[in-house]
């Protein structure tokens, strides 16, 4: 429980700075619901939120030159946790010309070291018929998915193509460090504890060797985490296991190109892309909002900018608010408001409200993205 107190010091400490980059497309009004669940948290404890915004993506490109101005990566730098709306759009697509607004997130990455990319794919109850798969299969799916984000194939050098007198050829790199692989996994082991204590580790131990590295140093760790069950898991297997059997993953880790995939391959057992928040951390979550210990998060919906229903208030704004239940708990230490925004959400899809996206033909009470945002919002208790 998070008790109101009149001590100045205290209530002094319970400040936080957040960075929001609204972006593109629906980015702003999606952002608009979280930053309304923010100020209902405040309005509930004694925590105060010093929100700040900044331009990213194609609006940025537009009004100063680049998609990431340094004013947005100063404020993001300096920030306790960030909440990113979504960047892109058509508008911005010509593959020629010198920016594009998705540099904006691979900028930000970079520059906060964002090294672990989280995604709790949840089904909700209520909404076990919106997804492509069988409600008997989904029924009960709640697994945290962890993707490593900095290293392997997408960034390691050499990464080239050059031409040979036997036609053209390329080159990408997987290559892992022993600190790399053991901190990602270590973020696995550290939030598995808190939830039903198993660890997937998703490798291809059998063909790379990058992979038997991954696995060794799973295993080494494994030692310090005696609470937690670790199993292996080859990659292709774990593709069919997560559309055959979803409910036998509790946490899974992966590297970065496998964990790309997986984690696009898990949002469908969700239903829809509106649905599922994310988070990128540079350190290990915050326990508590004691804690010192500095977590620096990136949080935003898996969506993109959805140009085909920007500005039309057909945008579900739950992706977002989750996103924001996401940050009170991994960054702030605040697990009791995070907690509190999610059972919001369950109860208002219980209660059958529903954004276009989710809703069954012919539902009734079919809400817009501001009146969805509002639903939840008056139903956060704390
Ligand atoms: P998208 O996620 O924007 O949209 C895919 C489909 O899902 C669309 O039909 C859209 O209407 C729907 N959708 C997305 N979010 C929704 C929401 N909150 N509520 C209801 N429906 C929702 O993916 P896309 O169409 O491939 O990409 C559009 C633009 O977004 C592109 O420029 C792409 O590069 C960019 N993008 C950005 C990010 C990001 O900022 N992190 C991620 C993915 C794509």
């Amino acid at each position: 429980m998070i008790t109101r107190t009149t001590n100045n010091r205290k209530a002094k400490e319970m400040q936080y700075n957040i960075a929001l980059l609204p972006g593109d497309g629906v980015g702003p009004e999606v952002i608009a619901e979280g930053v309304k669940a923010l100020k209902r948290i405040e309005v509930l404890t004694e925590v105060t939120f010093n929100l700040e915004y900044e331009l990213v993506g194609g609006i940025a490109i537009d009004q100063v030159g680049t998609p990431l101005p340094k004013v947005a990566l100063d404020l993001a730098c300096k920030s306790d946790a960030v909440l990113f709306g979504a960047v892109g759009g058509p508008k911005w697509d010509n593959p020629l010309a010198p920016h594009r607004p998705e540099d904006a997130i691979l900028g930000l990455r970079k520059a906060l070291g964002l090294f672990a990319n989280l995604r709790p794919v949840k089904v909700f109850p209520s909404l076990l018929n919106s997804s492509s798969l069988k409600p008997s299969v989904i029924e009960g799916v709640d697994i945290l998915m962890i993707r490593e984000l900095t290293g392997g194939l997408y960034f390691a050098k050499p990464k080239k193509r050059w031409q040979t007198s036997r036609g053209r050829r390329a080159v990408d790199t997987l290559r892992y460090t022993e600190g790399e692989i053991e901190r990602v996994l270590r973020v696995g082991f550290e939030l598995a504890r808190g939830r039903r204590k198993k660890l997937t580790s998703v490798d291809k131990a059998n063909v790379l060797e990058s992979s038997r590295l991954w696995r060794e140093i799973a295993i080494e760790l494994s030692s310090q985490y005696p609470d937690v069950e670790l199993e292996h898991m080859l990659v292709d297997s774990c593709a069919m296991a997560l559309v055959r059997t979803p409910t036998r993953f509790d946490v899974l880790v992966a590297e970065n190109m496998f964990g790309d995939i997986l984690t696009d391959e898990a949002a469908i057992l969700a239903g829809s892309l509106g649905m599922l928040p994310s988070s990128s951390l540079a350190g290990m979550p915050r326990e508590d909002n004691r804690s010192r210990r500095r977590a620096l998060g990136l949080y935003e919906p898996i969506h993109g900018s959805a140009p085909d229903i920007a500005g039309q208030g057909k945008a579900n704004p739950i992706a977002t608010i989750l996103s924001v239940a996401l940050m009170l708990r991994y960054s702030l230490g605040l697990s009791e408001a995070g907690s509190a925004i999610e059972a919001a959400v369950d109860q208002v899809l219980t209660q059958g409200y529903r954004t276009p996206d989710i809703a069954e033909a012919g539902a009734s009470d079919v809400l817009s993205t501001s009146e969805m945002g509002q639903r939840i919002v008056d139903a956060i208790a704390l």
